[in-house]
């Protein structure tokens, strides 16, 4: 699904040079739920927006569901972000003045689709996420746990084949993370790759895969207890390779 070689990533301002990424090779399988850790500042923020195409690559090659995204112009690789990627973040990042069902149409208006499709993809992606019954609510008018939930019916709505989440539990009580968590769960097990910066070891645990990040370096990899059942194909058989 996501292959990463030889990636760095280096920050260039007026004074000094950040290497928020060094030399990273990581392979990530179709069907996996990857979480990645690591303290502050160590990258992991940085990794997901170049493997969402959000930056570009200082140095390295990057495929993209067997695609080389290296060496596209951005306006391809705004295509393939659209249709291939879905987006959570830990502030949600929901327009305040668009109702619920704006807001989850906001990524479909960019992709093509008539207003009927968009209808019937909006209300599958609010009915995953329990919240049908509130598509003419603005953001302000829902709980934190519910924002995120709509962040999610946003990031699933086009059907992406990944889903990268940063630190999407990270401003909710831990009762709405667990439900969080369990939803993200659920959209994995229908087949959604997904990738999730987490502070939370308990979550960590629960993917099928941790990834460590310390100063830029995929430093380890985890392979957690779980069992792998959703593809053909062993992720943890690419744990040697990986490291
Ligand atoms: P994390 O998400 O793990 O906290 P980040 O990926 O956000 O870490 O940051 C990694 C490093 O890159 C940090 O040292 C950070 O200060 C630096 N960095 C991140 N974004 C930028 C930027 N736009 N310009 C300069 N330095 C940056
Ligand atoms: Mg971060």
């Amino acid at each position: 699904m996501l292959e990463m070689k030889n990636i760095s990533k280096i920050y260039q301002t007026r004074m000094i040079e950040t290497h928020a990424l060094r030399e990273v090779n990581l392979k990530i399988n179709s069907g996996e739920f990857v979480s990645v850790t690591g303290p502050s500042g160590s990258g992991k923020t940085t990794f997901l927006n170049l493997a969402g195409l959000l930056e570009n690559l200082s140095k390295g090659e990057y495929f993209l569901d067997g695609i080389n995204v290296s060496s596209l112009t951005d306006n391809q690789l705004s295509e393939i972000r659209n249709e291939k990627i879905g987006f959570i973040f830990q502030s949600f990042n929901l327009i305040p003045e668009l109702p619920v069902y704006d807001n989850v149409d906001v990524p479909l208006r960019y992709r093509g689709f008539n207003r009927k499709e968009r209808k019937e993809k909006i209300d599958h992606a609010l009915e995953t996420v329990g919240l049908l019954s509130r598509s003419e609510h603005l953001p302000a008018q829902l709980s934190g746990g519910q924002q995120q939930r709509v962040a999610i019916a946003r990031a699933i709505a086009g059907e992406p084949k990944i889903i990268l989440a940063d630190e999407p539990t990270g401003n909710l009580d831990s009762l709405m993370a667990r439900q969080v968590m369990e939803l993200l769960e659920q959209i994995n097990n229908q087949g959604t790759t997904i990738v999730m910066v987490t502070h939370d070891p308990v979550l960590a645990k629960r993917a099928d895969r941790e990834i460590q990040i310390f100063d830029g370096q995929v430093n380890s990899i985890i392979a957690t207890d779980s069992e792998f059942p959703h593809t053909e194909e062993n992720p943890k058989s690419d744990i040697i390779s990986a490291v």
